[in-house]
C-alpha cells in the first residue's frame, strides 16, 4: 500500500515539476487532439464593440485570457514562429515577413517565402516536427512556416496558402473547417494548424476603427459557430482540444497633416550611407550602414523625430528578444504607436498597421480555448505568446523541444493535468491492488491533486 501511495505521490509530483509528456502506451495516444487556430491580426479588444455570440459562449465553454502579448517584432512570420516553436526571434531567425538577404539584396515578400525553407529552418524546431517525430500525425493549414523542411523533414500533411489566395472568402472559411476535421475524425491527426489572413487584411486597408473591421469580427464569429458545430457533427467534442489565438494586434496609422510623419531621408542621406535596407514596412525598420557610416546614421537618427526610437543593435533593450540574432542589421528603427517609418517618400496607404513596440495594448491580441482538457468559464491573466508552445505540448503528450516558454502562465487553464497522472498509476498498479487499495489511493489522489491543481 505505501509503495503504491509513494508511487502515485512520485508519479504525480515529479510530472507537475518537470512539465514532462506522459508516456504514449505502446502506439495508443492517450492524450486529445489539439487545433489551433490563428486569425491574423486580431486585437486583444476586437471582440467588444460588436455581437459575437459565438466568442461569447466560449467564454462561458471554455478559457479566455484577457491578452496576450506578442514578441518584439509584432510582426505575421517572426510572431507566427514563435507560437509555433517556443522560441524568441533571436532563437528562431524569422526576424521579419521578408525573406532578405544583405549581400546580395535580394528581398522575397511574405507569401513567397512560404516554401523556403531556408529562411524558417535556423535550428528552432516547430511542434509539428517534434511531435511527428514523438509518433504523433500532423498537419499545416496555411499556418506560417508549414511549408518549409526543418532539417530535411516536412510536416505530415501542410497546405501552403497561393500567392492569390482570398483572404476573405467565408465559404471557403468553412470548408478549410471541414477539410481539418476529416483529417481529425477520418484520418487520424493528433495536431492541426488552421490559419486564416482575416482581420489582417481588413485592419490595413480600411483600419482597426471601421465598420468594415466589425463586419469582419462578425464573421469570424459565425466561423467559429460553424466550427462548434462541426467539431459535434464529427463526434469530435470530447476528443479535441481548441485553441484560438492570433499574431499581432492593429493600430490606426497617423497621417500628415495630424501629425508630423517620420521620413528618414529628411535626416540622413540614403543613398550615401545605407547598404542595405528594410523600410517602409509598419513601425520597425533596420539598416545596414555602409562601411565606416553606423556611426554617422545612428547620430543623425537619435534625436531626428520625437516619434523615432533608434537602436545600435548591441544596445537593443534585451526585453525585445532580438538582438542575438545574425539576421538582425546593425541599425533598428522603431516608431512609436501609429508612426510608420518610411523611408523617402509618404505613399503608405495603408490604414492600419502593427509592428509596433510588443508593450503598446494595440499590440496585443487574442488567446482563447476550449475542448475536454480545458476549464469552463476560467478568465486567465495576460501572458506572452511565447508560453503557448510547452501548453501545446502538454495537451498533446509531447516532450518539448528547447524553448523560451513556461507552463507556469497557463496550466492553471488545465482540467486534467493531475487526473491524467493518476489514470496512469491506476493502470499502472491496477493489477497489484485489492479493491480497497484501489479506492484509497483514489482518495488520497484525489485530496493531493486538491491541493496541487
Ligand atoms: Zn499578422
Amino acid at each position: 500500500m505505501r509503495t503504491l501511495l509513494t508511487l502515485t505521490f512520485f508519479v504525480l509530483l515529479g510530472h507537475i515539476a518537470n512539465c514532462k509528456a506522459l508516456p504514449i502506451r505502446s502506439g495508443r495516444n492517450i492524450f486529445n487532439k489539439l487545433l489551433v487556430i490563428s486569425f491574423d491580426g486580431f486585437r486583444w479588444d476586437y471582440d467588444q464593440d460588436v455581437d459575437t455570440p459565438n466568442l461569447d459562449k466560449l467564454v462561458q465553454e471554455g478559457v479566455k485570457a484577457k491578452y496576450i502579448t506578442p514578441p518584439m517584432i509584432t510582426m505575421t512570420s517572426p510572431s507566427h514562429f514563435t507560437t509555433i516553436t517556443g522560441r524568441w526571434i533571436e532563437d528562431h531567425g524569422v526576424v521579419h515577413n521578408i525573406m532578405f538577404n544583405t549581400t546580395t539584396k535580394e528581398k522575397i515578400f511574405h507569401k513567397e517565402t512560404q516554401n523556403c525553407s531556408e529562411w524558417w529552418d535556423n535550428g528552432a524546431m516547430p511542434l509539428w516536427i517534434t511531435a511527428q517525430n514523438q509518433g504523433l500525425k500532423t498537419a499545416s493549414f496555411h499556418y506560417p512556416g508549414g511549408g518549409a523542411n526543418y532539417s530535411g523533414q516536412a510536416v505530415n500533411r501542410a497546405l501552403v496558402e497561393s500567392h492569390t489566395h482570398p483572404d476573405s472568402n467565408e465559404t471557403e472559411w468553412r470548408e478549410n473547417i471541414d477539410i481539418v476535421m476529416g483529417w481529425f475524425s477520418q484520418e487520424n491527426f493528433d495536431f492541426v494548424t488552421l490559419y486564416y489572413g482575416e482581420p489582417d487584411k481588413v485592419g490595413h486597408r480600411k483600419g482597426p476603427e471601421t465598420e468594415d473591421r466589425k463586419a469582419v469580427i462578425m464573421q469570424i464569429d459565425r466561423t467559429i459557430g460553424y466550427l462548434i458545430e462541426a467539431i459535434r457533427r464529427h463526434d469530435l467534442t470530447h476528443r479535441l482540444n481548441v485553441i484560438i489565438t492570433s499574431d499581432h494586434g492593429m493600430t490606426t496609422v497617423k497621417k500628415n497633416p495630424e501629425v508630423n510623419e517620420i521620413k528618414l531621408s529628411n535626416y540622413i542621406n540614403l543613398f550615401k550611407l545605407v547598404d542595405f535596407e528594410l523600410l517602409d514596412y509598419g513601425g520597425f525598420g533596420m539598416i545596414t550602414p555602409k562601411q565606416g557610416k553606423e556611426e554617422e546614421i545612428y547620430r543623425s537618427l537619435l534625436n531626428a523625430h520625437p516619434n523615432l526610437t533608434v537602436y545600435r543593435k548591441q544596445d537593443i533593450p534585451e526585453s525585445f528578444h532580438l538582438a542575438k540574432n545574425s539576421r538582425i542589421q546593425p541599425i533598428v528603427v522603431v516608431g512609436d504607436l501609429g508612426f510608420n517609418i518610411n523611408s523617402r517618400i509618404l505613399i503608405y496607404v495603408n490604414r492600419g498597421d502593427h509592428g509596433f513596440h510588443n508593450g503598446e495594448m494595440d499590440m496585443k491580441t487574442i488567446f482563447r480555448a476550449f475542448g475536454p482538457d480545458f476549464k469552463k468559464n476560467y478568465l486567465a491573466e495576460p501572458f506572452d505568446s511565447v508560453n503557448i508552445y510547452p501548453l501545446m505540448c502538454k495537451l498533446l503528450g509531447v516532450t518539448p523541444a528547447p524553448n523560451n516558454g513556461s507552463l507556469s502562465f497557463t496550466q492553471d487553464m488545465l482540467t486534467f493535468h493531475g487526473w491524467v497522472s493518476l489514470m496512469v498509476v491506476f493502470y499502472l498498479a491496477g493489477g497489484n491492488a485489492s479493491r480497497s487499495q484501489m479506492s484509497f489511493i483514489l482518495v488520497a489522489a484525489m485530496v493531493f491533486c486538491m491541493f496541487i491543481m
